[in-house]
């Protein structure tokens, strides 16, 4: 059946083919991402053996879509695992940069949160957002895979709810 926009006010033509047309397309574009993300393989001390248990058979993150990749230019999820040092977070961000949009970045246990036990260090980044937006924070020293998965679920959810209300939230 056809509508007739014209018996609309303008705000609500606009609302209507902002609901119906783009975000329903940008729902269904989010659904597809959030079940097919790709993780850059970035581990960096102790919480990187949890996310690598993760992806094995036991936990077998494959069957949520979580495939690993080698490159940046693949990935579109950086899970950061393991303590950021100094001499570490350029890189780290110049391999964000490297990512295509749209993207997303998980901070996987304390240190990557903020510091862990080495807050205290000269040498170690408290928290990985001061390089680069975060979406979801793991707690743990080191959290294990089902808090990984757990997080993973929590970014499918925010990836789904930021196409829905059109605007994205992260945290610097
Ligand atoms: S949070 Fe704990 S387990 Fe994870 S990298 Fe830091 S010290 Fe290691």
């Amino acid at each position: 059946m056809e509508m007739n926009l014209e018996q609309y006010q303008p705000w609500e033509e606009e609302e209507f083919k902002r609901n119906v047309l783009t975000t329903t397309l940008d729902q269904v574009k989010a659904w597809a991402r959030s079940n097919s993300m790709w993780p850059l393989t970035f581990g960096l001390a102790c919480c990187a053996i949890e996310m690598m248990g993760t992806g094995g058979s036991h936990y077998d993150l494959d069957r949520f879509g979580v495939i690993f990749r080698a490159s940046p230019r693949q990935s579109d999820l950086m899970i950061v695992a393991g303590t950021v040092t100094k001499k570490m977070g350029p890189l780290l961000r110049r391999l964000y940069d490297q990512m295509p949009e749209p993207k997303w970045v998980i901070a996987m246990g304390s240190c990557a949160t903020a510091g862990g036990p080495y807050v205290k260090s000269y040498s170690v980044i408290k928290g990985v957002d001061q390089i680069v937006p975060v979406d979801v924070y793991i707690p743990g020293c080191p959290p294990n895979p089902a808090a990984l998965i757990y997080g993973i679920h929590k970014l499918q959810e925010k990836i789904r709810y930021e196409a829905k209300h059109g605007k994205r939230v992260t945290h610097t």
